[in-house]
This record gives structure tokens, C-alpha cells and sequence, in this order.
């Protein structure tokens, strides 16, 4: 008898967007969960964490104005966890700081499904650390309360607060204890909170802040007394999400200011690169204090047993050529040639068997990297990153008698041959690996809400398939918007206006083809990856 097969649900807290904030088990289950279902607060930089073939929910989402209702995500973790997945419940912050990640493990007991509880950073304590706003200090107080400002989490009573009243928080008790307030979902409830507290007794002039999207690049804070919060609050613009901090600790928040002062503090960038190159550029502009969306617009597909390469490499030296070159214009290229090499058995010493000259190029500096940690100095490589120079360095130094291996993308730029025929020189063009479109139809939906905000500082690009890949995946996300019947483009929020989108780019041939949509573009003096993000840092 075959028995059946309980999947596993996590619970797992995601934080309070910054994605640096995540937890280690949280990350390594993101990356390996068979569905997500997450909530409406989940940053896209944490989504982008996610790989895009994973099923994703979200049941944060308004569809057709109905809200997924407790009962139904309850209803759905079980079903999921019945199939047998390995089912992650994303949540922000902390799961059970008023997340209602109790109800969801009630049905989960009841059902004898196997779970874990994966904590995560609640916002109640990174945001003010991220306003530069000590919790607790020695010289002001000695403990924080933390405090929903939300009727549906109060006693029934607290209805009344949203008429003003004094509904259900137990101001006179929390006046006493001298302690910081974090109120979480209280924006709304703002007047009646501040009020609430001078009536038990707290001075007008306490200090108090508002941390709206706190960890986050569009992070912002208002600091003033409980007497003048709401006016400095609404002056603002003060939105959701945004806690509400009350304690003089408040008044040091000035002084400690750090997250904006980053050197990349307070930006936001995409990335397009395929996911396997893309974690070097992301990590440096993390580091620098940017929140990084990684959507891979490209993916690269090895040309598996590919008789072609097979017949190349097995070939050198044998026949009429003494010198032979091998040409790699793109580190993936390296990365995937060695791939197949270790498929096919091929020993890199069979390269040699013949006694025959063999030299490498390699296009840019990234390339020659991925060379030289294999243990090959390339002959040559260009000053400029660009097919066209690549040829013209090859015309001068390949002996007439050689044969050049031209091992790279299958749509590799066609700039490359002219001065190899010019100057008479034989070459083959063997493909190694074919870019094909990435698709990824949440996170898209997500950026093109970010973009429509004006949210996205520069999207980067270190190729012109880059671009390509990019602007399709946008379109054809717009383009389902408006098949789905929400009307035209322009009323579900208008077209990606792509002339306000500033493109970093890696050359002058993927700045050409951003040109054409035209994007604001800035080309890195260099073309590595150090480069853009000094440019960007510039910017
Ligand atoms: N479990 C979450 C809280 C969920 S309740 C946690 O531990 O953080 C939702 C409330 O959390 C919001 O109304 C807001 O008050 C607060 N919140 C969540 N993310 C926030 C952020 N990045 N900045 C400020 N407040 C945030």
C-alpha cells in the first residue's frame, strides 16, 4: 500500500524589505520552496530572491476588490501541503508580530501537517534602527512596548477609536511604564493615538517619529512631539506601511542618521542580468546602501552535445593549421565551454596532443578572469569591450596560416567578421550557448508598478540582449494587462514611459540599442562591472 505523502509548511518572516535583512533559512528557503505564498508587504527586492520558475501566490492581492480571507489562505496552505510540496508562507517582518501566523498553524495542528517557524526581523525594531533611532538607551528608558493601532486586532470596543475615542488601548497603563511605543498599523488611527496618550497624561512635547517603509530605499521619517505629529505626518504625505515611534530616544534620531548617508542610500535599481552572472554588480550596490531588484531579462542556454564544439576541439592541430585560436566574448561563454568540455570527457590537454601553437582571446577583462582562473593568460584582449575591436586586435596578431574558433553566443554580434575577412584570416563560428527571452510574470508586474511610481533610479544592462529582454518582458506584461480586459494601457496606469528610465550601460553597443527606446543612457568609462557601479555612484 502506497502511503500518502504530507508536504511541510515554514512560515517564514521575510523582514521589512531591506533583502540584507532576510534570514540565512529564510533565504535558502526561498530558493528551494516548491510555492510561495506571500503577502501584500513582501519588497520586490525580496521577491526577486525568488527563482522564476517557483509558483508564487499572492494572497495579499486584491482581485476584483475580494481580498484572500483568512480562511481561504488557511485553506490553501492545506491543500498544498496535501499535494506534498514543500510549501513556504511568506509573511513581512515577523510572522507572529501581528501576522496572524497563529490562525494559520491552527488548521495546520489539526491536520497533522509538519511545520517550522522561521522568525524573521520585525519592523517594529528595524525600522527606528534604520531612522537611526535607538529602541532602548540608558539615558531615556528602559523598555519598548510594541502595540497594534488597528481595531481588527483590538477588543471589539476599539471600534470607538476610529470615531476618536479612546477605544481599547490601555493608554493610562502604557503612559506609566515610561517605556518607547511602536504602534504598528496606526496611520489611520494616528489623531486618536497621540490624543489618546496626552489624555492619560503624557506631555504634548514627548517626542515622537513616523518611520514610513522603513529598510527600504524610498525609506522617509518625521520627527516631531506627540502634540505635532499628525499635522508634520500629513504635511508629509505620510503613508502605509509606517510605524508610529513615541519616547524622547526620538530626539537622537537626527544625530544618528545613517541609511540616506550611504553612498547609494535611499536608491533603487534593477538589474538584467542573467541570474548566475548578476550576484557580483548586485552585492557591490547592496554594499554601497542601494535595494537591488534582480530581474534576470536574459537566460543563457548551454548548446548541449554540440557535435559542433565536439568536432573543434577534437580537431585542433590535426589538420593543416599549426597555430589555432580560441576566441571566448562573454565570461558565460567560459563558464558554459568548460561545462560541456567536463560533459564530453575532454581532457584540455588533448588541446596540445599535436604539438600545435594554441593562443586564446578573450574579449574584455570579466572574460580573460574566467580564463585565467582556469589557468590560460589570454594572448589577447581588446582595450574596449566591443566585437568590432575584438576583430581588429585578432587581424593584426593571428598568424595567416591559423584558424580562429569563434566559440560564443549564437546571435553574437556580426561586428566581429569584417576585419577577420579583410584580412584573409579562416574562421569557424561555433555557438556555444543561445540567449532566450526570460519571462517572470509577478516580479514584472511589480516593476512596472515601481517604474509607473518613478521608483527605479537606473535599470543596468551589460548587454544588448539585455535591453532587448528588458523592454519585451515589460510589453508583454502591459500588453496581458490589456487583453485581460482592464481597459486600455493608459487606463490601468498609462505605458512605461522608458525616456524618464535612466539605463546604465556597459558600452557603447548596448547603450546603442537602449537608445532606441529612448532611455536616458550613461555608458561606464570601462567595460566592467567595477565601472558601472562607480558610475552609478556618480550619478
Ligand atoms: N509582521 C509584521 C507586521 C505586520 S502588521 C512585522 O513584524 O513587521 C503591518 C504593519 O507593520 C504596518 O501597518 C506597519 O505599521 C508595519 N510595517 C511593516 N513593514 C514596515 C516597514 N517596512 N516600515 C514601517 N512599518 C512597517
Amino acid at each position: 500500500m502506497k502511503m500518502k505523502v504530507n508536504g511541510k509548511v515554514w512560515l517564514v518572516g521575510a523582514g521589512p524589505g531591506d533583502a540584507g535583512l532576510l534570514t540565512i533559512k529564510g533565504k535558502q528557503l526561498l530558493e528551494s520552496a516548491d510555492i510561495i505564498l506571500y503577502d501584500a508587504l513582501i519588497s520586490t527586492e525580496i521577491m526577486s530572491l525568488i527563482p522564476s520558475e517557483t509558483e508564487k501566490i499572492n494572497v495579499g492581492k486584491r482581485a476584483a476588490n475580494h481580498k484572500a480571507s483568512q480562511d481561504e489562505i488557511n485553506r490553501l496552505l492545506l491543500e498544498q501541503a496535501w499535494l506534498g510540496k514543500k510549501v513556504v508562507r511568506l509573511k513581512g517582518g515577523d510572522p507572529f508580530v501581528f501576522g496572524r501566523g497563529g490562525e494559520e498553524l491552527e488548521l495546520l495542528v489539526e491536520n497533522q501537517i509538519p511545520f517550522e517557524i522561521v522568525p524573521g526581523i520585525t519592523s517594529a525594531v528595524a525600522a527606528p534602527a534604520f531612522a537611526g533611532i535607538p529602541i532602548t538607551h540608558r539615558d531615556f528608558t528602559s523598555s519598548f512596548h510594541v502595540i497594534t493601532g488597528h481595531a481588527q486586532f483590538g477588543h471589539a470596543q476599539f471600534g470607538h477609536a476610529q470615531t476618536g475615542g479612546n477605544g481599547k488601548i490601555a493608554f493610562d497603563a502604557l503612559v506609566k511604564l515610561e517605556g518607547t511605543l511602536v504602534f504598528l498599523m496606526g496611520i489611520s488611527n494616528m489623531q486618536m493615538i497621540c490624543e489618546g496618550l496626552q489624555a492619560a497624561g503624557m506631555d504634548k512635547e514627548m517626542p515622537a517619529a513616523v518611520v514610513e517603509r522603513g529598510t527600504c530605499a524610498k525609506q522617509r521619517k518625521v520627527v516631531a512631539t506627540i502634540g505635532t505629529l499628525c499635522v508634520e505626518a500629513q504635511k508629509a504625505h505620510i503613508q502605509t506601511p509606517a510605524i508610529i515611534l513615541v519616547g524622547r530616544v526620538c530626539t537622537l534620531a537626527d544625530q544618528f542618521t545613517w541609511a540616506e548617508k550611504r553612498i547609494l542610500g535611499g536608491k533603487q535599481y534593477i538589474t538584467t542580468r542573467p541570474q548566475r552572472r548578476s550576484s557580483q554588480l548586485t552585492e557591490k550596490l547592496r554594499n554601497l546602501g542601494a535595494q537591488v531588484i534582480e530581474m534576470p531579462a536574459i537566460r543563457t542556454a548551454c548548446i548541449c552535445k554540440n557535435e559542433q564544439l565536439q568536432k573543434c576541439l577534437y580537431e585542433i592541430g590535426t589538420q593543416e593549421f599549426t597555430e589555432e585560436w580560441l576566441v571566448l566574448t562573454s565570461p558565460t561563454g567560459v563558464i558554459l565551454l568548460w561545462e560541456e568540455m567536463q560533459r564530453m570527457h575532454f581532457d584540455i590537454r588533448n588541446l596540445w596532443k599535436n604539438g600545435s601553437c594554441i593562443k586564446f582571446a578573450a574579449i574584455g577583462s570579466a572574460t580573460a578572469q574566467e580564463l585565467q582562473v582556469r589557468g590560460i593568460i589570454p594572448d589577447i584582449v581588446p582595450d574596449t569591450y566591443c566585437a568590432e575591436d575584438l576583430g581588429k586586435k585578432l587581424a593584426v596578431a593571428v598568424d595567416k596560416r591559423a584558424r580562429v574558433n569563434l566559440l560564443r553566443a549564437k546571435e553574437g554580434s556580426a561586428l566581429l567578421f569584417p576585419p577577420l575577412l579583410e584580412a584573409q584570416i579562416r574562421y569557424r563560428d561555433i555557438p556555444i550557448y543561445e540567449t532566450q527571452l526570460a519571462e517572470n510574470t509577478l516580479l514584472t508586474e511589480q516593476v512596472i508598478e515601481l517604474l509607473r511610481a518613478g521608483e527605479i533610479d537606473a535599470v543596468t544592462f551589460t548587454s544588448a540582449s539585455t535591453v532587448r529582454g528588458f523592454v519585451q518582458m515589460i510589453e508583454s506584461e502591459i500588453k496581458k494587462e490589456v487583453n485581460a480586459g482592464l481597459g486600455s494601457a493608459e487606463a490601468e496606469g498609462g505605458l512605461v514611459d522608458y525616456r524618464k528610465l535612466s539605463a546604465v550601460c556597459i558600452g557603447e553597443q548596448t547603450a546603442a540599442e537602449a537608445r532606441k527606446y529612448h532611455m536616458k543612457i550613461h555608458i561606464a568609462k570601462e567595460a566592467t562591472i567595477d565601472s558601472m557601479v562607480t558610475l552609478l555612484s556618480e550619478l
